[in-house]
């Protein structure tokens, strides 16, 4: 099955102790059923039992301790942690989050230099422990540059003693974490230092100069506002000083995000069977709601944007996995799981609820609790805005400056990510290149296929539109202008890595999935056309790019009979 399924998921592509893993991961939810898991999202209990359940089962110190710091089987392996991720999704966003931002808290440890950091982080993590990653301020959102979380020489003196003082806001898991990682300028900046002197330290939240002020949220996590009030800091704790702390906050980022999409990918799977189990057994008018046209449209839209968002997410797990300092396409394809595989989820959650209307809103249903925490996904570890505006940068390279790369094989061999944690400086990005995005578009198995005729022949004319009426000099500097050129940009590379087909989709359902993508493509055409700042010739080459998908009712009937429907009565939450 292309979906996770709780019951048939076999994780054949994982060694046995990690396939067990996530069996018992799974039968842990099973079991606690949906019923108590609603309960306590409604109640807003703090979710011991799962932290206790990673502790008894070592989850965490398993998948969270790269190579060499850990037990045999400890690595930093990104096949298995998104195979993870994708379950807790499944389940709830609340259980997820603690996972989520753990990671993000171990990130700047794991990439420091602090051995000894490191050594103990790793039995924190045998230990049971979860931890929290402090970048964002009340004041700040994601303007870093002006953090203004301090480190200062101590009082007493003594070189290589500090205290630390500030706020940090919106820190998950903030109020338990076993280390807080906290990012942070030292003040004065050190002679020498040109730039503004960032520092990322370990903090622990039970520690008296750690005041955890309160919950920001009214949810089962704990989002916390904590302040460190002469909190003291030796060189020990410090993880990292000056250009590497920026760049390890970054590269932090870089990896974690990358979770969201799969997040995404398990909250609308779940969400995908309870739709269809409602709508095939509700009767109206004497036709089951499965029977009405409209519905049938809606559910194909939406099935076909979830293999979609799997497929690209699969693929780019392979790109994050091979990265290397020659070799850094991860850092478009990225931010677009965290960027539009979480908005392509909102999507999918917005035509399944068209669907079955009145019973989103039942409080005993899994998607009553998704629908809420889907809107959160595109908007944390940076907004859709900010990972467009980096995504951006890549465009001229990705368009007119291809450069041959070894082919990319799947990556599924039980190896540590090594790269993920020296993944060196964040500058440099105009300077990546990527293949051609044409070697995936034009391969021979899909010579024939109309829809992807007609979407290549929409890349074709939005490249002709960059070159004959790219965005002025004005423009550069809109940003509302770009992000609207980002949105057909990324449908290339998104359309690019599925045809890579890492999932091995069926050339019908390639074509049903070209289908949405080129009235996507028309849309963000429409927009581009309708922008204030857009001039007469872009006007006329965007709607050029305006195009209807060929019809084809026969693959129509067997994608939603075979891949869709047949999903009706597969999976129901006990
Ligand atoms: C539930 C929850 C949990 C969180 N957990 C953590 C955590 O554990 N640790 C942590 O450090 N943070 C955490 N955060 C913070 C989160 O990462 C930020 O909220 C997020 O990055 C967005 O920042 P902001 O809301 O402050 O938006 P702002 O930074 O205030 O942005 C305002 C608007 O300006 C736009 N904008 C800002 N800069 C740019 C730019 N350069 N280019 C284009 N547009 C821009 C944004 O897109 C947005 O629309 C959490 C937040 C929430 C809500």
């Amino acid at each position: 099955m292309l979906l996770f399924h709780p019951r048939y998921e076999s994780y054949s592509h994982l060694d046995p102790e990690s396939r067990a893993l996530m069996r018992k991961t799974i039968d842990f939810f099973e079991n606690k059923g949906l019923e108590r898991i609603k309960k306590d999202d409604r109640e807003r209990v703090w979710y011991a039992d799962i932290i206790e359940f990673f502790k008894q089962e070592q989850a965490f110190a398993t998948l969270l301790t790269p190579a060499g710091y850990g037990d045999k089987n400890a690595r930093w392996d990104s096949n298995r942690n998104c195979a993870f991720n994708e379950i807790l999704g499944f389940y709830s966003t609340s259980y997820w989050y603690t996972w989520q931002v753990s990671m993000l808290g171990l990130g700047p440890i794991w990439m420091s230099d602090n051995e000894a950091i490191k050594h103990e982080t790793a039995q924190l993590l045998k230990d049971g422990g979860i931890f929290a990653f402090g970048l964002s301020e009340k004041e700040h959102g994601a303007d870093l540059y002006s953090s203004s979380m301090s480190l200062s020489p101590a009082a007493d003196g003594q070189p290589g003693n500090y205290t630390a003082n500030g706020q940090k806001y919106y820190i998950g898991n903030g109020h338990q974490a076993a280390f807080s990682s906290i990012f942070g300028k030292q003040k004065p900046a050190p002679a020498g230092e040109k730039r503004d002197a960032f520092v990322f330290f370990v903090a622990r939240s039970q520690h008296p100069h750690y005041h955890c002020n309160k919950n920001l949220v009214n949810s089962q996590n704990y989002i916390a506002e904590f302040e460190l009030k002469d909190y003291p800091v030796s060189e020990k704790e410090i993880l990292s000083k000056g250009a590497k702390a920026w760049d390890d906050a970054l590269n932090t980022i870089n990896i974690c995000k990358f979770n969201l999409g799969w997040a995404a990918i398990g909250m609308c799977t779940h969400s995908f069977y309870e739709a269809i189990n409602h709508a095939s057994h509700r009767r109206l008018f004497d036709h089951y709601v499965t029977d009405f046209v409209h519905i049938r449209q809606l559910f194909m839209d939406a099935y076909c944007r979830l293999a979609a968002m799997k497929a690209f997410s699969a693929r780019a797990t392979d790109y994050l996995r091979s990265a290397s300092a020659d070799d850094r396409r991860y850092l478009l394809y990225n931010p677009i799981v965290k960027m539009k595989v979480t908005t392509q989820g909102e999507e999918v959650m917005n035509l399944l609820w068209d669907i079955i209307a009145a019973k989103g809103f039942e409080k005993d249903t899994y998607f009553e609790m998704a629908v809420r925490d889907i809107r959160g996904l595109p908007k944390l570890e940076g907004t859709v805005h900010v990972n467009m505006a980096l995504i951006i940068k890549f465009m001229k390279n990705y368009f007119f400056k291809p450069q041959a790369y070894p082919e990319i094989s799947r990556q599924l061999d039980p190896v540590n990510d090594d790269f993920l944690f020296a993944q060196g400086s964040t500058r440099g990005l105009s300077g990546i290149r990527f293949h051609d995005y044409n070697l995936a578009y034009n391969q021979p198995r899909y010579t024939n296929l109309p829809n992807l005729k007609v979407f290549k022949r929409q890349i074709k004319r939005f490249k002709q539109l960059l070159v004959l009426a790219g965005p002025s000099p004005e423009q550069v500097k809109d940003i509302d202008f770009l992000l609207n050129l980002g949105e057909l940009f990324t449908l290339v590379a998104y359309g690019q890595l599925i045809l890579e087909n890492a999932l091995n989709l069926p050339t019908d359902l390639i074509e049903q999935i070209f289908d949405v993508f080129i009235r996507d493509f028309s849309k963000y055409a429409l927009q581009l056309y309708s922008k204030a700042s857009s001039t007469r010739r872009q006007r006329i080459l965007a709607l050029r790019l305006i195009a209807k998908p060929i019809p084809n009712p026969q693959r129509f009937e067997k994608v939603l009979n075979e891949h869709v429907y047949s999903l009706k009565d597969n999976y129901r939450s006990v």
